[in-house]
């Protein structure tokens, strides 16, 4: 007998939010990114033609997962929010469309394009200069106190470079894995017998989260930044009108930032960046799932501003599925 879409609906949010709980408090997925990413898919579209069927509650209308009680619970002030994905051509063009009709703007966007690194999103906190705290970002809310893991990550600053700097400065990135690190950690675990982790994502997540900094002090972590989060800055030493231009702004103050990023000019070249990273996947030494594209103009974001999970000026354009099932189900998982 045919479900009806009410029913459908219950069906698909129970099987994300199951998939939610292993991917992000276990660390440990059971299905590729593309079958969460196809069922998630199939929700959005049910929950559009439905909208009085929407609840709160939905993976839809949600970020991430719940922190880990083993870690002492860190708030954010602004929330950490996810991306809204395209997956072709015509999703993207429909995000630039959405975005113009809302400004009534008859001209391009300046677009501040980046890499999709598959890691994990963490907030890092610098007062006068010096790293205090730093968070993961849990159900975007509230985040689990990973500041002594970070603390062992070599090209994270404790302190900050310069004098001009804000008094509080939250910055947000990605600790990742590159790839080189995650295969000689994987030929390390099966020397010693030990399970392997199933891909670099998986490994960051896993070393990231660990009660012992000692073992995520051993294990080949990274981080770019590619955000700012909670600023106080009476003096405006910040730059405020630019997110381009705030990301080579930390990059002069210490932070990693990733030499891949740029800022083109209106849609076309936004897809020709998308064409040559994806071109170029294969030999960038960490893993990415796509790009992220960003209407740089930082007025503009503000008049745009948030829906539920996600900022309404910027969005995942997604690479096309290259994991396999196998990769998965055939590998022990490591936490
Ligand atoms: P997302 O990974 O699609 O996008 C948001 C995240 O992108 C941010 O939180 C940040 O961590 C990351 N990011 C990387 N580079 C960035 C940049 N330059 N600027 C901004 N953010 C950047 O969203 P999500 O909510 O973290 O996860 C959803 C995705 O995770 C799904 O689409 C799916 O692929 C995967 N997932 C898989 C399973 C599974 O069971 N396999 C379960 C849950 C989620």
């Amino acid at each position: 007998m045919k479900q009806s879409p009410e029913q459908q609906i219950a069906a698909l949010r129970l099987q994300l939010a199951e998939y939610n709980y292993q991917y992000y408090v276990l660390d440990a997925p059971t299905v590729p990114d593309a079958e969460y990413d196809r069922l998630y898919r199939e929700l959005q579209q049910l929950e559009q033609q439905h909208p009085e069927l929407v609840s709160s509650d939905s993976p839809t209308q949600r970020v991430g997962g719940a922190p880990l009680a083993k870690f002492s619970q860190v708030q954010h002030s602004i929330p950490m929010l996810s991306l809204d994905n395209a997956f072709d051509a015509a999703d993207f063009s429909a995000f630039v469309k959405r975005m113009r009709d809302r400004l009534d703007l008859a001209g391009e966007f300046s677009f501040c394009c980046e890499p999709k690194l598959d890691g994990l999103a963490v907030s890092i906190r610098y007062e006068n200069g010096v790293l205090v705290q730093a968070a993961t970002r849990g159900d975007g809310n509230t985040g689990e106190d990973i500041t002594t893991n970070i603390r062992t990550i070599r090209a994270i600053p404790l302190k900050l470079k310069g004098d001009n700097l804000p008094p509080v400065l939250e910055v947000r990135g990605e600790v990742f894995m590159p790839l080189a690190g995650f295969a000689q950690l994987n030929e390390q675990a099966r020397q010693q017998g030990d399970k392997v982790f199933a891909n670099p994502r998986n490994a960051a997540a896993g070393s990231l989260r660990q009660l012992d900094p000692a073992i995520t002090a051993k294990r080949p972590l990274m981080f770019y930044a590619y955000a700012v989060g909670l600023v106080d800055d009476p003096a405006g030493y910040l730059n405020n009108s630019c997110h381009y231009q705030r990301l080579q702004q930390l990059k002069d103050w210490g932070l990693p930032v990733c030499p891949e990023i740029r800022l083109v000019e209106g849609e076309t070249a936004a897809l020709a960046y998308y064409q040559d990273i994806l071109t170029r996947r294969a030999s960038l030494a960490y893993e990415i799932d796509g790009v992220v594209i960003k209407v740089s103009n930082l007025n503009q974001q503000q008049a745009l501003g948030f829906v539920a999970r996600a900022p309404r000026w910027a969005i995942a354009f997604k690479f096309p599925a290259q994991e396999m099932l196998t990769t998965l189900l055939d590998v022990d998982f490591q936490v």
